[in-house]
C-alpha cells in the first residue's frame, strides 16, 4: 500500500503521523511511505533520517495526498486536506467529528474512509488510541502545577517535593483514571503529599494497592473536594463522564478559599472543564489569575511534548495501521471489531453512531 504523511497544518501542530521508526515499521512489509518535505522537523527528525527509514520525501501535501492510498495523520485534516481526499483513500488519524459538522461534511462528501483515532477501542472497554496522550497530559500536568508555584510565575512559592526538614507541597488530584494515575505518579515522584479523589470505589481500590502507601485514596464528593482543595498546593482535575461535558467539580467558592498563589490545572478542559473558573488557553499563553489562584487549562497539552507524544502516539497506532495496509481495509475491519469502532464516515455515509446522533439534524 502507499502510505502518505504530510505535514500538520494546525497552527503550532509538530506532531506527526509516522516517526521514522514507524515508516520503517511499515518497509518491512513492503510498503511505500511518502513524507512531506520537514514532516517532523519541528521534533527533530530530518528529512534525511526519514529517508534513512525508507521513506520517499515529497515537497507539496498536494501530491501525497494524490499519490497515497492511506493518510496518516495525527490532527483532523482541516478544510483544505478533506478537499484533497478521493472516494476509496483511507484516513487515519484523531477526528472529533461530533462537535464537528464542517469537518464531517467535508469527510462525507469526499467519500473517503476514515478512521478516528479516539473511538477505537480493546477488550477492556477503553480507548486505546487516546490513552497515550491522557498519559501525557496526565504526567505534564505536575511539570507544569510545579513550574507555576513558583515564585516568578505567580505561584507561592512551594517546591512540591520539599527539602529535609521542610513540608512538601499538597497535590490534589479530582479523578484517578489515566490522567489523575499519571499525574500521581509523577507528584509521588517529586515527594509531594499527594490526595487521588475518584467516584469509582473499585478503582480507588486499584489506586490505594498500585500506590500503597504513597497517597491517600478518597471517595469524591463536595466535601472532599472542598477540604482538599482549600489544603492543596497544587490541583489537577482529571474527570472524564464519557460522552457527557465534565461536571463542574471545583466551584467559584472552592477557588475563592484556596491559599493565594495555589496553582490549578484543569486537564479536563478538552471537555469543557471541571473547574468552574476555568476556560481553555493555550501554549503561548498558559495561564490566567482568579482570586489569586493561577489558572492553568491549555487545551492540547500533548501538543507542548510534541516529540514524546508523537512516539507515544506511534506505539499505539502502528499496529493498526499495519494490519489496515497489509490485509487492505475491508479485511481489517472484518477481522477487529475494535478497530471497525474507529470507522466514522464510510463512502459518503457516517458509521459511527454517536457522531449520527450529535450531528443528524445539521447536515
Ligand atoms: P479516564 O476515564 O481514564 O478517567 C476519568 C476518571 O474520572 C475515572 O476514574 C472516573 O471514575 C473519574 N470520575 C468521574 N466522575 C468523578 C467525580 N465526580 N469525582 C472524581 N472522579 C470522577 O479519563 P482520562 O483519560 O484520565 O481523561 C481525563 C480527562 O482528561 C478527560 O476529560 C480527557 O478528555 C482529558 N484530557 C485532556 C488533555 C488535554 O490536553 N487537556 C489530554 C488528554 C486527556
Amino acid at each position: 500500500m502507499i502510505i502518505g504523511v504530510p505535514k500538520e497544518i494546525k497552527n503550532h501542530e509538530y506532531r506527526v503521523g509516522l516517526s521514522p521508526a514507524a515508516v520503517r515499521e511499515f518497509k518491512s512489509y513492503d510498503h511505500s511511505v511518502l513524507v512531506e518535505e520537514n514532516a517532523g522537523a519541528g521534533i527533530g527528525f530530518s528529512n534525511q533520517d526519514y529517508i534513512d527509514a525508507g521513506a520517499e520525501i515529497i515537497g507539496s501535501a498536494s501530491e501525497i495526498f494524490a499519490k497515497a492510498e492511506m493518510i496518516i495523520k495525527v490532527k483532523e485534516p482541516q478544510a483544505e486536506e478533506c478537499k484533497m481526499l478521493r472516494e476509496g483513500q483511507i484516513l487515519y488519524t484523531y477526528l472529533h467529528l461530533a462537535p464537528d459538522p464542517q469537518q464531517t461534511q467535508l469527510l462525507v462528501e469526499s467519500g473517503a474512509s476514515c478512521i478516528a483515532y479516539e473511538t477505537v477501542s480493546d477488550n477492556f472497554g477503553a480507548l486505546p488510541l487516546l490513552a497515550p496522550m491522557s498519559e501525557v497530559a496526565g504526567r505534564m500536568s505536575i511539570q507544569a502545577g510545579a513550574h507555576y508555584l513558583e515564585k516568578a510565575q505567580g505561584g507561592n512559592g512551594t517546591l512540591l517535593g520539599g527539602v529535609p526538614g521542610v513540608a512538601p507541597g499538597k497535590v490534589l488530584i479530582i479523578g484517578g483514571g489515566v490522567v489523575g494515575t499519571n499525574a500521581a505518579k509523577m507528584a509521588i515522584g517529586l515527594g509531594a503529599d499527594v490526595t487521588i479523589l475518584d467516584r469509582s470505589l473499585p478503582r480507588l481500590r486499584q489506586l490505594d494497592d498500585i500506590f500503597s502507601g504513597q497517597l491517600r485514596t478518597v471517595f469524591s464528593t463536595a466535601d472532599a473536594i472542598e477540604y482538599y482543595a482549600s489544603e492543596a498546593d497544587l490541583v489537577i482535575g482529571a474527570v472524564l463522564i464519557p460522552g457527557a461535558a465534565a461536571p463542574k467539580l471545583l466551584t467559584k467558592d472552592h477557588i475563592a478559599k484556596m491559599k493565594p498563589g495555589a496553582v490549578v490545572v484543569d486537564v479536563a478542559i478538552d471537555q469543557g472543564g471541571c473547574f468552574e473558573t476555568a476556560t481553555p488557553t493555550t501554549h503561548q499563553s498558559p495561564v490566567y489569575v482568579v482570586d489569586d489562584v493561577v489558572h492553568y487549562c491549555v487545551a492540547n497539552m500533548p501538543g507542548g511534548v510534541a516529540r514524546t507524544s508523537t512516539l507515544a502516539l506511534n506505539n499505539a497506532t502502528l499496529p493498526f495501521g499495519l494490519a489496515i495496509a497489509n490485509k487492505g481495509l475491508k479485511q481489517a475491519l472484518l477481522d477487529d471489531k475494535h478497530l471497525l469502532n474507529g470507522l466514522n464516515v464510510h463512502q459518503g455515509k457516517i458509521t459511527y453512531q454517536a457522531v449520527y446522533d450529535a450531528l443528524k439534524n445539521q447536515l
